[in-house]
């Protein structure tokens, strides 16, 4: 036989309780503090986009050019060699198009995200970006694109230099 509950003991809290001071409540916001390190190849890469340029790392073993930038190259089990610049054209090698921004909530106008693999980088190496000037349906896997720069002066060394992608 089981037995059903209908109500279950004690005291509901309601949110009035709480704005009325029936129930002690605390509200603390911390100081918290971080810093984060970008480390020697990311740093460099964001460096060079404040000057308008995309940076990679090739190992010379593979042949592979890494964009973004790695230290290590994960098929040789070793450190990258060298830094070589790449073109900011490229080609689309997949996309979505989403009506969800960052804080979830929904968009009129959507926004379209791509992986480019960029001119002088390996194949399958690829940045994710937005892609701007162009309507969603007219998107294409291989379409071929180029960076939109922000200005010289308000560049500060992030992924967001480039403001999107536009096809050429
Ligand atoms: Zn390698």
């Amino acid at each position: 036989m089981s037995i059903k509950i209908r109500e279950y003991p004690g005291v509901h809290i309601k949110t009035r309780d709480l704005r009325e001071g029936k129930i002690p409540l605390v509200r603390w916001r911390p100081k918290a503090k971080y810093a984060w390190s970008a480390g020697a190849a990311i740093s460099r890469f964001l460096n060079e986009l404040k000057e308008g340029k995309i940076i990679g790392r090739k190992c010379r073993k593979c042949g592979r050019i890494l964009v973004p930038p790695r230290m290590y190259c994960e098929w040789c089990f070793k450190p990258t060699d060298e830094w070589v610049y790449v073109k900011d054209s490229g080609t689309v090698m997949t996309y979505s198009i989403s009506y969800i921004a960052a804080d979830a909530t929904r968009i009129k106008e959507p926004v379209i995200v791509a992986v480019i693999a960029l001119d002088g980088a390996s194949p399958g190496v690829g940045i994710l970006h937005k892609l701007g000037e162009v309507k969603p349906e007219n998107v294409r896997i291989g379409m071929r694109v180029k960076a939109v720069w922000k200005p010289r002066e308000e560049r500060e060394g992030s992924i967001t230099d480039i403001l999107y992608f536009k096809p050429i």
